[in-house]
């Protein structure tokens, strides 16, 4: 830390009260604890339009003793976060998702940039990753439903690992088998079998092979230099297998059907609202029984829309989504987006605790709320 090329020592002395804090209560290095937290939700589960993981770091070395957690970064949360000594915020929305060209006082977002490295505090966002995660957001926004069996909406595929099989190829050799047998051999990354087949009424060899996305391009080459390609070959891209219990929105089959009424009640318990919107499906009542309801927490009417389900339970909608949906006679229960995500920062709080071994002390923001109130 001493006189780094970030640090100056205008700059260390501003820091050394918090150096000292940070000296005198147990702590963890920044890029620790970001690598245990990608552990705990791996950031490959994030949908690809994301912007999720650290966004914010500090010159290093950093030290994290206080972990914050919020749903938003507001500046009014910020300031909480500066005034808690916070090392560290996990946002669960990204503060910073559009890319920033210049870092000035003149907006919010930019601002709390600033305000992060004039604190020194890092930014790690994980968003749609903690969303797809078993026992994660959404899990936690089915138990407001009452006991239910829960399969993800959108499952989420294992992610293909550079360098690992990602194509099977097939093909039928008539002549020149040796010559093409060596050209495969010479080939890296492909592993591949042979077969003696009866074609036309001629024998010939089938060649069933694997390989790597990079001995594809060789392949492919090779097998149109040789005629081979030319006469009918099979190229079938290798699908992950779906990751279980992982992925976008859930479907929630009650363990007993229970009717609107009483599955309001129990939402609003669960999230600690005292009301919530609902748009009745035509020709349904809140004695109507629920028996499938299909999740989503924050903004679900891409991940909710097609699914048929007796109630959508999501955080907002928009007007003609909801008139789609409700002349199909489906239900939908809005609570206003982050009332959907915000509570499972407290599930979260009690997981990092255990996971950081009480090295870290993890506080949930008391300033972060939903900006919508009902008056
Ligand atoms: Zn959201």
């Amino acid at each position: 830390m001493l006189f780094s090329r970030a640090c100056s020592l205008s700059n260390y002395l501003r820091c050394m009260p918090k150096l000292l804090h940070s000296f005198s209560r147990p702590a963890m290095n920044l890029a620790d604890v970001i690598s245990s937290l990608n552990e705990f939700a791996s950031l490959s589960l994030a949908e690809s339009w994301d912007n999720v993981g650290l966004l914010v770091e500090p010159s290093p070395p950093h030290t994290v003793s206080n972990l914050f957690l919020t749903n938003d970064l507001t500046e009014r949360v910020m300031e909480e976060a500066v005034s808690q000594k916070a090392d560290l915020i996990l946002s669960y929305h990204p503060p910073i998702f559009k890319a920033l060209t210049r870092v000035t006082w003149k907006t919010w977002k930019e601002r709390i940039v600033i305000a992060a490295l004039e604190n020194r505090i890092a930014v790690y966002s994980p968003h749609t990753a903690y969303d797809a995660l078993p026992n994660g957001v959404n899990d936690w926004l089915a138990k407001s439903l009452g006991e239910c069996i829960t399969v993800p909406l959108h499952p989420a595929a294992a992610v293909s690992v550079s360098g690992k099989v990602s194509h099977r190829v097939e093909f039928v050799v008539e002549q020149n088998l040796e010559t093409i047998l060596s050209g495969l051999k010479s080939i890296q990354e492909i592993s591949y079998k042979t077969y003696s087949v009866v074609s036309d009424g001629k024998n010939c060899t089938r060649v069933s092979l694997n390989c790597t996305q990079r001995a594809l391009i060789e392949l492919v080459n090779f097998l149109s230099k040789e005629g081979v390609l030319q006469h009918g070959t099979d190229i079938i891209s290798l699908q992950q297998p779906p990751l279980p219990n992982s992925g976008m929105g859930r479907l929630c089959t009650l363990t007993e059907k229970a009717s609107l009424a009483i599955v309001i009640n129990r939402i609003k318990n669960h999230l600690r609202l005292p009301y919530l919107r609902l748009a009745l499906g035509v020709g349904k009542t809140l004695d109507r029984q629920v028996k499938v309801a299909a999740i989503c927490a924050g903004s679900g009417a891409s991940v909710l829309r097609g699914v048929p389900a007796d109630l959508y339970l999501t955080g907002e909608m928009s007007h003609h989504d909801i008139l789609d949906a409700n002349a199909q006679g489906i239900s939908i229960i809005l609570c206003d987006h982050s009332n959907t995500e915000r509570g499972f920062l407290e599930v979260l709080k009690e997981s990092l605790t255990e996971r950081f071994n009480k090295q870290i002390k993890v506080l949930v923001s008391q300033a972060d709320c939903d900006p919508l109130k009902v008056v």
